[in-house]
């Protein structure tokens, strides 16, 4: 393939990059300044090299333009919040005594001040700090970080692209200010907030900015006509503006749908797009809506958000094929490269086999780079690129690791009927009572129980070698023991062995499955100063031996009260990992349901008679467009039922979900058929209960009544008042007691303190029903 460039060359650019460099080093600079062991000097210096050598890196690369203002030391969308003035009354005082700790104290709140909220950033893991507004909020311009960083970047020689969160997509990703009326509406500040962009950015033209970058993932949701009146609105405005820069409105993670229509028709120099996953269907939207002529159009045909190699000759033709659409078409991955790990190079531990399939940020750039170059200078320049590109799909598509012929075979003879329960729920209710005589309100908890600072101790020593496998296990059997004896003790009914050998519910798994891969330095920021590392699902699922059933057995064998199976469903492992994209999720989900299938039977047969299988993520995953949900809810439960229909009428099968808010996928919690599910409910004052006996929801509910996000100790009074809220929908019988999560993050102390009183809350409605 030839391919001859359209007007200007192309270039290639990325629109974000991983802030915390190589070793963590903004985690170690922020942490120690919190801890007074780092000045505030010292944290900036170290921010401003970390900054430096990403924009060398990333000029090295061969990036014509870097972008500038998405470093952030704790979240770009509180710097938002710091650049427009909307820091909440609360934390006035302090960001006017110091600047520094006054944004620490809204992204982690002090000992008398709340912290601003925090909520996952459109269908990724990466959590952002929400705005507060409300109808008396004054904007005001406070453009200093985003020029100070573009003078450092020009300063330091190259061509630099501020990038910021748009007025759009801020207003939308806000949220009404404790005290705002009810029916606020923070959109409506939107002709507030334009002049303060306008101010920005002519600050930033005069600072020395061609480019300026405005994101707006907001509008690849679906929006009402006038949240997109009011992005016609905001670009009217900001184009017509006199002393400004070129501006660039840059759309990522779905398709732009009706947005597309709005932003063509803006004065605006350029869109950036993603070309990638569901959001390839821009490519026709954009033929059909006859391109965006004039304009520049930034091609995002990199995935940002996974850790695959690209297959470039797909890319190349995407790009071709949008040579006619726009004025001049760049190159960049779809999004920020914030979602993904900084350098596969560096995992040395993973077969050198799979980490050719592996493309993390600096590969991502590179990528770009090389698709640049093949589409203005034609593909005999990437040649040799391309051929190694295409021996290392093709090793990926033939390797025994992605195509384990048994995995597939049974996939494949998955029928309708091997996800369904053998017996009718009403069924099923009567054996499990009839076997596990428990009380009317049964009282249990999530799985988890504190990790005590000797169980992570205890963890890093194994890795370190300092304990041997054996010394380990006598730890975790002395904490389950523990724990069994102390539920015993409090009174609960239906006990669980803790968790203490599991670091993360998913990476737990992951380790134990044939198919995924650990990274060692892969780390992804989640917020703040927290990083995460992802397992990746590489190949086909299955798994070596069973994963949960010795210590779950141990458990059982300090008690005659049954104790909980826990497992992590396959949604879930989904969501908390990088998935392959060489299949459909679909598949892969169901390979996982299989392995976990495999468990349940075990877990069963060991004489465990209730399996609770944790879907914390069903409800997050669920795709930003309604017009895909249905397609993602059907394999999403159906892999659920694929996990845990093959057990016996009396094994009890339950689920678990820590939120609550779940109205849209309501008809998908009964779907995935579990015996008993539990929710998040005690600060929403049992609503759930309401929502689901409203929705004739047939099965035994548990609406959490212990409020674990808080270090307060619920009494047994607030807990029995709840309960009593939950009776009021929910029949005793159907009705289960316990805290709206895991204890994990808890102290020890206050989970005794409120286990104890959550039993006395439970026996208290008992003596009432
Ligand atoms: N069983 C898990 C725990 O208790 C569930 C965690 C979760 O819902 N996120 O920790
Ligand atoms: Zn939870």
């Amino acid at each position: 393939m030839t391919t001859k460039s359209a007007a200007a060359a192309s270039r290639a650019t990325v629109h974000g990059y991983p802030r915390q460099g190589p070793g963590r080093e903004l985690k170690k600079a922020v942490e120690g300044y919190w801890k007074g062991r780092v000045t505030a000097d010292e944290l900036h210096r170290t921010a401003a090299r970390l900054r430096r050598d990403n924009w060398r890196q990333l000029a090295r690369t061969g990036l014509h333009e870097v972008p500038t203002g998405d470093f952030s030391l704790y979240d770009h969308v509180l710097d938002t919040t710091v650049m427009v003035g909307a820091v909440p009354e609360r934390h006035r005082a302090a960001a006017e005594a110091d600047a520094l700790d006054g944004y620490f104290a809204m992204a982690r709140g002090t000992r008398d001040v709340a912290p601003l909220e925090m909520t996952k950033w459109f269908d990724t893991n990466y959590h952002y700090l929400v705005p507060e507004l409300d109808p008396g909020t004054v904007f005001s311009a406070n453009s200093g970080k985003q020029t100070g960083e573009l003078a450092e970047a020009v300063a330091q020689g190259h061509t630099a692209r501020p990038v910021l969160v748009g007025p759009v997509t801020y207003l939308l990703l806000a949220k009404p200010a404790p005290g705002a009326p009810g029916d606020f509406e923070p959109l409506t500040l939107l002709d507030r907030l334009l002049p303060v962009y306008a101010e920005v950015l002519a600050d930033l033209r005069a600072a020395g900015a061609e480019w300026v970058q405005l994101d707006e993932p907001a509008l690849v949701a679906d929006r009402s006509p006038a949240e997109l009146n009011a992005a016609a609105r905001a670009y009217r405005e900001l184009g017509a503006l006199a002393d400004r820069p070129k501006l660039l409105v840059a759309s990522y993670f779905d398709r732009l749908g009706e947005a597309l229509r709005v932003l063509a028709k803006a004065p605006v120099e350029g869109l950036a797009m993603d070309f990638t996953g569901p959001a390839a269907a821009n490519l026709d939207d954009l033929a059909r809506a006859g391109g965006v002529p004039g304009k520049r159009l930034i091609a995002g045909v990199v995935d940002g958000r996974n850790v695959w190699i690209n297959d470039l000759k797909r890319s190349l033709a995407t790009l071709v094929s949008l040579l006619g659409f726009a004025e001049r078409v760049d190159v960049a991955p779809s999004c920020s490269l914030l979602h993904v790990p900084l350098n596969a190079a560096v995992e040395r531990d993973i077969d050198p086999q799979i980490r050719r399939w592996l493309a993390f940020a600096r590969q991502k750039a590179e990528e770009a780079v090389t698709l640049a170059q093949g589409l203005s200078e034609g593909t005999g320049i990437i040649a040799g690129l391309l051929a190694a590109n295409s021996s290392a799909l093709a090793s990926r598509s033939s390797s025994k690791l992605t195509r384990d012929a048994t995995v597939r075979a049974r996939a494949a003879a998955v029928t309708e009927a091997g996800t369904r329960r053998a017996q009718p729920y009403p069924e099923r209710a009567a054996a499990q009572r009839a076997k596990l005589k428990l009380p009317p309100l049964p009282a249990t908890t999530i799985g988890s129980f504190p990790q005590t600072g000797e169980l992570r101790a205890a963890r890093a020593d194994l890795r370190a070698g300092r304990l041997d496998a054996e010394g380990y296990d006598r730890r975790i059997a002395a904490e389950i023991r523990e724990v069994i004896h102390f539920q015993e003790q409090a009174g609960l009914d239906v006990l669980v062995h803790g968790e203490p050998e599991r670091s993360d519910m998913v990476q737990y798994f992951a380790e134990q499955l044939d198919g995924c891969v650990a990274t060692q330095h892969g780390w992804v920021q989640s917020y703040g100063t927290r990083y995460v590392r992802p397992p990746i699902i590489a190949g086909d699922i299955s798994r070596r031996a069973p994963m949960t059933v010795a210590w779950t057995r141990y458990a059982q064998e300090q008690t005659r009260r049954p104790v909980k199976g826990m497992l992590t469903g396959p949604v879930t492992m989904l969501a908390w990992s990088f998935v392959r994209d060489d299949q459909p999720e679909a598949e892969t989900a169901r390979q996982v349901a299989l392995a976990l299938r495999d468990e349940v039977a075990d877990l069963e047969a060991a004489g465990t008679a209730v399996i609770q299988v944790d879907e914390p993520a069903l409800r997050e995953s669920l795709p930003l467009r309604a017009a895909r949900r249905a397609e993602y809810l059907a394999w999403a439960t159906e892999s659920f039922r694929l996990a845990t229909a093959g057990v016996r009428a009396d094994t009890q099968i339950h689920t678990h979900m820590c939120y609550a808010e779940f109205g849209d996928i309501l008809p998908a919690i009964d779907d995935l058929d579990a015996d008993v599910i539990s929710l998040e409910a005690a600060r929403s004052h049992m609503q759930v209960a309401d929502e689901l006996a409203a929705a004739g929801y047939p099965r035994e509910v548990g609406p959490g009544v212990y409020d674990i996000h808080s270090p307060r100790v619920p009494t047994a009074d607030e807990m029995a008042s709840l309960l009593r809220k939950g009776l009021a929908a929910i029949p005793p019988e159907r009705l289960w007691v316990n805290p709206d999560c895991g204890l994990k993050t808890r102290g020890r102390p206050e989970v005794r303190a409120a286990l104890e009183n959550l039993v006395a809350a439970a026996r208290t409605l008992r003596a009432e029903v």
